[in-house]
């Protein structure tokens, strides 16, 4: 069967959009197309606009390995500069007119007979459902961006202003009013103490936590003029900058270890306590003091959050739940009425219902959620995050079990990316778009590579899939891993499926380890076929060649002054520099 565009990505996030720059860097290959919900790209940094919205990981690592930026204003940069950044990657390489906004991917369907996924997309602008058919489906929807439903009876009753903290209510006026807030994360952490200080501070704050979280202390320099210069024109530096960043905080890593990392863990929590004592309200400390291990939640930033505490306009109540929402605002458990004009929901995301509400169907019909119902108790799984056997050519970025409790998602996501061309790679030799920019010269650097068995195997792979033993043993190997570490030592936190017990979040491994298995595939736990369903068998340790062929290439054109990013020579150029991305770290 015809297919209408080769690559389908659904999201135009920082995964979507690092996919999408990969396939351009590595292959040349342009036909692809994006399917995103909203109005713009960004995803995260697009819909999430509270006031004080910020990253919590030091931009120039928090930002892509191709996509160094000297420019960063401050350490931890804030929601519009980290937009725009996203904005203008996407400009330079060209994304934004492959992305069709305000629509969403409702169902993908593999079709076996035809070897492509069908998908079906729900266009707001035109209010109609088209179908589109592609070779490789690309979920890049993330994991942060469906709103956590408010479960608290009455909420219909409600006649102030009541959103959750990822859909903004910019028409909310604060100043002088009565405010409630449900939640102590990140994102709570950042908003109030915008709300409580200034000349426009609310009249009152109400803050209902659940749970203590882990506050540490952040201060968030401004980058001089001459740092960045120096980040700009010194050779190395931003490299060494960033991977001076990485270190920072990989190393934190062993104190996740429940038998080995306890010192660590004494001292950290030892030095939290003292930061706490130091900075906010005696009446408060119990509130503020988890009693959990340290690590079991992401620890929080504190962005001037616990001095606002010690303000007359806040009140944190930890011992009191909300029971009901009425009319003029909450009614707690002990029967208190707590006014309110407006009540922000700062109570995370939907993060145990992986791609969910799309409904994805693999070979024979099988949906993705009855998948996991039979092999992994109904908790999503993948191999390596990315990948789910009978589901051939799909891939998802930021999957089960790829969240760090230390890192940079961006680090982790761009793995990911290499792990999926690296599979992709014959698959994507096969097609249209790539040939027609790898043919352009007879004698080519293109077929330079060929002949050292860098083109698709013949008969020529039309799919890929991982093998059921593989993925039950990456399953096991997780949750055994994980098991270990102290996100399974009790506190409630968003990474352990409530009634498993099992772990659908974080990866239990050291970063540079997942980064080593986005490179070294084990490429007997996949399988390619051909268009008739017939295994086809890749050419085994081609990927010495890949190294040695792009690492060698790269170096001479470097040396000759011949690449300049995505300027050199067109897809030539862009074939060899991106063989050599396909194993750098991103770092
Ligand atoms: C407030 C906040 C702060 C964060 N700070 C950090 C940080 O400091 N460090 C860190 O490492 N991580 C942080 N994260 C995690 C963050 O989500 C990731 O770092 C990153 O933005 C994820 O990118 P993504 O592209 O995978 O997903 P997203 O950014 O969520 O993008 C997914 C995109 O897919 C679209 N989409 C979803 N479903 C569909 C559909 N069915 N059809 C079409 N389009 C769809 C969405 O509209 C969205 O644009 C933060 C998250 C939040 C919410």
């Amino acid at each position: 069967m015809s297919f209408d565009t080769e690559v389908l990505i659904i999201g135009a996030g920082m995964s979507g959009l690092g996919l999408a720059v990969q396939l351009i860097r590595q292959f040349g290959v342009r036909n692809f197309e994006l399917i995103e919900k909203s109005d713009d790209v960004g995803g995260t940094w697009f819909a999430n606009t509270y006031p004080g919205c910020g990253c919590d990981v030091a931009s120039h690592f928090y930002s892509y390995s191709f996509a160094l930026n000297p420019d960063w204003s401050r350490k931890y940069s804030m929601q519009p500069e980290i937009q725009r950044y996203f904005r203008s990657v996407a400009e330079q390489y060209q994304i934004v007119e492959h992305v069709r906004f305000r629509a969403t991917v409702e169902k993908a369907e593999w079709d076996d007979e035809g070897k492509v996924w069908v998908v079906t997309i729900r266009d707001e602008k035109s209010k109609q459902t088209i179908v589109r058919r592609c070779k490789i489906l690309v979920s890049a929807v993330g994991a942060l961006s469906v709103p956590k439903k408010c479960e608290i009876p009455g909420a219909e009753r409600f006649e102030g202003k009541m959103f959750h903290s990822a859909k903004w209510d910019h028409g909310c006026e604060w100043k002088g009013k009565d405010v409630v807030v449900l939640g102590n994360g990140c994102s709570a952490t950042q908003f109030l103490p915008i709300m409580a200080n200034g000349p426009s501070a609310a009249h009152h704050i109400t803050q209902f936590s659940q749970q203590a979280q882990y506050l540490s202390e952040r201060t968030n320099p401004t980058y001089t003029p001459f740092f960045k210069l120096i980040m700009r024109y010194v050779p190395l530096a931003m490299y060494l900058y960033r991977a001076h960043l990485y270190w920072q905080m990989e190393r934190d890593f062993q104190g996740f270890d429940i038998e080995g990392g306890t010192s660590i863990r004494a001292n950290l929590k030892t030095e939290n306590e003292k930061y706490v004592k130091r900075t906010a309200p005696r009446r408060y400390w119990d509130a503020l003091i988890p009693k959990s291990e340290i690590g079991c939640k992401r620890k929080v930033l504190d962005t001037d959050y616990l001095a606002s505490l010690h303000n007359g306009n806040v009140e944190l109540v930890s011992d009191d739940p909300v029971q009901e929402i009425v009319a003029q605002g909450v009614r707690t458990k002990s029967g208190r009425l707590v006014k309110a004009d407006a009540l922000v929901l700062a109570i995370g995301f939907a993060t145990q219902q992986m791609l969910w509400p799309m409904e994805i169907l693999g070979r024979r019909g099988v949906r993705l959620e009855n998948f996991w119902d039979k092999t992994t108790q109904s908790v999503a799984q993948a191999y390596f995050g990315t990948c789910v056997p009978d589901f051939p050519n799909f891939f998802i970025m930021m999957g089960p079990n790829t969240v760090t409790g230390h890192l940079s998602v961006i680090y982790t996501v761009e793995c990911q990316i290499n792990f999926t061309l690296r599979l992709l790679s014959p698959i994507l030799q096969t097609l249209p778009s790539y040939r027609s920019t790898h043919t352009t010269f007879p004698f080519s650097l293109s077929s330079l590579l060929s002949s050292l068995h860098l083109s698709a195997p013949s008969p020529q792979p039309s799919t890929v899939e991982v093998l059921m033993p593989a993925f039950l043993a990456d399953t096991l190997w997780t949750q055994t891993s994980a098991r270990k570490l102290v996100w399974s030592s009790g506190c409630v936190n968003w990474a352990i499926d409530p009634k498993t017990g099992l772990n659908n979040m974080m990866y239990p491994d050291w970063q540079y380890w997942y980064w080593i298995r986005s490179v070294f595939i084990r490429k007997g736990d996949f399988v390619y076929r051909d268009g008739q369903g017939k295994e086809v068998r890749s050419s085994r340790g081609s990927w010495l060649w890949v190294v040695g062929a792009a690492v060698l290439g790269f170096m001479g054109l470097k040396a000759a002054g011949m690449v300049d990013g995505e300027k050199g020579l067109g897809g030539e150029i862009r074939g060899l520099v991106g063989l050599g991305d396909v194993v750098s770290w991103p770092l």
